[in-house]
């Protein structure tokens, strides 16, 4: 797939080289957990992760990942029986009571990387006023520069070329 845009494809440009979006993650954690979802990793992310925790990249995929229909997942855990919320392998809730952090942020797929910068969220002011109900950041400071947009969508693009939002 190109990565290249016509212009109009980008409804959100504004001026000076910022966007119309405004974006500041409150690091509410809410993006990795939730309903039933998929945190996609590529052999590339699957090494990364590895290398990261210190284990080869084939006890990486036997004990953090599973296959879905659509590719490699993350594995989930559910938060209490029966809760229907799951969270990601990697969310870790006790080291920091106030907050819930990702125990691997250095070495997160290219999907926590690119967030909410994905194509099926910015692909239109409905998909992005949706991606906002979910996010709590979507909507606060600063506009974001068009580059920046640009820069994180193709490289979520590039690392997962068809994926649906969690
Ligand atoms: S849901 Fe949004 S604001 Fe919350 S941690 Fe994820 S990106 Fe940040
Ligand atoms: S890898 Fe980290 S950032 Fe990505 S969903 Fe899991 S806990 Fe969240």
């Amino acid at each position: 797939m190109g990565l290249t845009r016509r212009a109009d494809d980008e409804w959100y440009a504004g001026k000076d080289g910022k966007s119309t979006l405004r974006f500041e993650c409150t690091q509410c954690g809410a993006c990795c957990t939730g309903p039933e979802g998929a945190v996609h990793v590529n052999q590339r992310e699957v090494r990364m992760l590895a290398k990261h925790i210190g284990i080869t990249a084939e006890e990486c995929i036997d004990r953090y990942t599973h296959m879905l229909p659509e590719g490699r997942s993350l594995i989930e855990r559910e938060t209490a029986p029966d809760s229907g919320c799951f969270d990601c392998v990697f969310l870790d809730r006790t080291s920091d009571p106030q907050r819930a952090t990702c125990s691997v942020y250095d070495a997160r797929p290219t999907q926590c990387r690119t967030f909410p910068w994905w194509p099926d969220n910015i692909k239109n002011p409905s998909s992005w006023r949706r991606a906002g109900t979910h996010c709590e950041g979507i909507g606060q400071g600063g506009y974001v520069p068009i580059e920046h947009i640009r820069v994180q969508r193709n490289a979520q693009e590039a690392a997962h070329p068809v994926r649906r939002g969690s």
